[in-house]
């Protein structure tokens, strides 16, 4: 094996002098189906409220105007959404985007100290924010001197909050006021530089970095994946993904799963998406049997629910026709097991990174389960190559470091020449996992060789624990590895190298060393986002192995975690 490549002959042209707003509200691509698009696009989960393609253009229109005369949005300002899905979330992206600014989307669920480190990272001047999150944005917000005026919140049905302006205050004056802006278009060739989103991964070493994401990417995936399911055959009732379909975004749109494949993907494929803003097992099951929800894309702890969970039992599921599982390995017995209790099911995963976005491979959709275990094959447009550590071409069934060419590459970390150069390299992606790839050309990924951890799907980078850990008294030294885990795929696990005065405590004191640990584990959780802790726990160790040139031996630690871990 040299190279090899998605199928479906070249791709369909990818027009290089759009805006993402304008390829999603303006344009008509030909890999759009042509069937009648539904007119309602998203259906609010809580309140069944339907939003129409036409709302949703006065909304964009409306916004653009009041985000450029309460806070002269200009060209390149970055503007961060910090909330979980909202039914407005769609409508800011594409209102930041006609005035020519940068999205930098968060999560909602990080702490201030954690925000203020993507708003500082971004330069962000402003904030989208939910009223639930309103206090951690004010305070990270006035970290980095982003007055308060510049904080907007989505409504919330029952929810007011003073004198905090909504996005629904600000549509109302946009729609009153006289247009203030010009629509920033592009200029053939200038979707491929001019950025839409600046996304947070942490790559394959180091803290989360900014990965600059061009026009160009989001609309190359949305048309690769559109050209791989237009590719399907047999009737249109059969197929895996279908316009007119009813999907689930349940998964959050701050990451760039949810943001390409759910929010624009589905959209652009003719489906209407209920927009879930929190996940909770039983009400996600209570959402599919009332909006009839058809196509779910998920995460692997929720296909692990949905097998094991008997909640699942209560409701009724029959209207599911397809699942897709992204961001994180899910297993054959999974799948098998899944596919048990849903035998009608199209069940599917594909693989992608923030770096590449989204998706390089995509589930068999002419299959009702594909080849188990393998995260899907190629996606049109996407070429790729897997080769050993010293560079060198690997053959089929030969396991070795997977590098990816796609339209949709992003275009490297903003401010960061020396990661980008290790990633990012003429074009392709060295993406840090271990795959091995069959003469079918099924990927299946075995293994990650970069210190990124994946808690369920969410990124975890070990060199922000480490960093942070560093700073508790007792440590002098650590090194945070991946403690396999059914629900979660991983969870952290610090080996510790305690002080000598924190050592000499614990000679003394028999409990000493649960304290130490119950202190080490509260550093974190007092400052991290809940999936960042250390559920794994605390290991002391004398020292952290490292090779004669100082490297820290990473894999050494995390085997030696995994035979704790078998041997109880
Ligand atoms: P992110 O940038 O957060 O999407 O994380 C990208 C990383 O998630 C990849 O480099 C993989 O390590 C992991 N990943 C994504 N999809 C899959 C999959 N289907 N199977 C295994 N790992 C995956």
């Amino acid at each position: 094996m040299t190279e090899i490549s998605g199928p479906g002959g070249p791709l369909p042209a990818i027009p290089d002098d759009l805006s993402l707003v304008q390829f999603m509200l303006d344009y008509r691509h030909p890999s759009r189906p042509s069937v009648a698009q539904p007119d309602t696009w998203l259906i609010e989960d809580s309140t069944g409220r339907r939003v129409t393609v036409d709302e949703i253009r006065t909304r964009v229109e409306a916004l653009a105007n009041a985000f450029k005369i309460r806070w002269n949005i200009e060209e390149d300002d970055v503007i961060c959404i910090f909330s979980p899905n909202h039914i407005d979330y769609p409508v800011t992206v594409w209102a930041a985007h006609r005035l020519g600014a940068t999205l930098t989307t968060s999560n909602p669920a990080f702490t201030a100290v954690e925000l203020q480190y993507q708003l500082k990272l971004t330069k962000a001047r402003a904030v989208v924010v939910h009223p639930s999150n309103l206090h951690v944005a004010l305070d990270a917000a006035r970290a980095v001197g982003i007055p308060a005026e510049r904080i907007v919140l989505f409504d919330v049905p029952g929810i007011s909050i003073g004198s905090q302006a909504t996005v629904s205050e600000f549509v109302g004056e946009g729609m009153t006021k006289p247009l203030s802006f010009t629509e920033r278009r592009l200029q053939p060739g200038e979707a491929r530089t001019k950025l839409a989103f600046l996304s947070l991964s942490s790559g394959t070493t180091g803290r989360p970095k900014a990965v600059c994401i061009p026009h160009i990417s989001p609309i190359a995936n949305v048309i690769m994946m559109a050209h791989a399911a237009n590719l399907q055959t047999g009737p249109l009732e059969k197929r895996s993904y279908r316009p007119g379909d009813v999907g689930m975004a349940l998964l959050p749109f701050y990451h760039i799963y949810g943001l390409v494949v759910v929010m624009h993907f589905a959209i652009f494929y003719g489906m209407t998406l209920v927009v879930i803003p929190k996940f909770s097992f039983s009400d996600m099951l209570k959402s599919i049997e009332r909006h009839k929800i058809n196509y779910i894309p998920v995460v692997p702890p929720i296909v692990v629910l949905l097998c094991k969970h008997p909640d699942v039992l209560k409701y009724d599921l029959s209207s599911l026709h397809a699942l897709k599982s992204g961001a994180a390995p899910l297993t054959a017995e999974l799948i098998k097991q899944l596919s048990e209790r849903f035998p009608r099911m199209s069940i599917g995963q594909s693989y992608g990174m923030t770096e590449t976005c989204t998706t390089v491979t995509f589930p068999q959709l002419d299959m009702h389960i594909g080849t188990p275990g393998s995260a899907g094959r190629l996606l049109p447009g996407v070429r790729a190559k897997v080769i050993d550590p010293d560079g060198k071409l690997l053959g089929y069934e030969q396991p070795g470091q997977l590098v990816v060419w796609s339209p949709a590459n992003a275009l490297g970390y903003l401010n960061n020449a020396q990661a980008t150069k290790e990633t990012f390299v003429d074009g392709w992606i060295y993406t840090g996992d271990e795959v091995v790839i069959n003469e079918q050309k099924d990927i299946f990924v075995v293994d990650r060789i970069k210190e990124l951890l994946k808690v369920r799907g969410f990124q975890v980078a070990p060199a922000e624990l480490e960093g942070h850990l560093l700073d508790h008294p007792d440590v002098t030294d650590v090194c945070v590895v991946g403690l396999p885990d059914e629900y979660s795929g991983e969870v952290p696990l610090a080996f510790v190298v305690p002080t000598m005065a924190t050592v000499q405590r614990m000679q003394k004191d028999p409990e000493e060393e649960a304290r130490v640990k119950l202190s080490i584990m509260k550093h974190v959780s007092d400052a991290k986002v809940n999936y960042k802790q250390l559920a794994g726990g605390v290991e002391f160790i004398d020292s952290i192995p490292k090779n004669p040139s100082g490297k820290l031996l990473r894999r050494f630690l995390r085997d030696r975690a995994r035979e704790m871990q078998a041997a109880g």
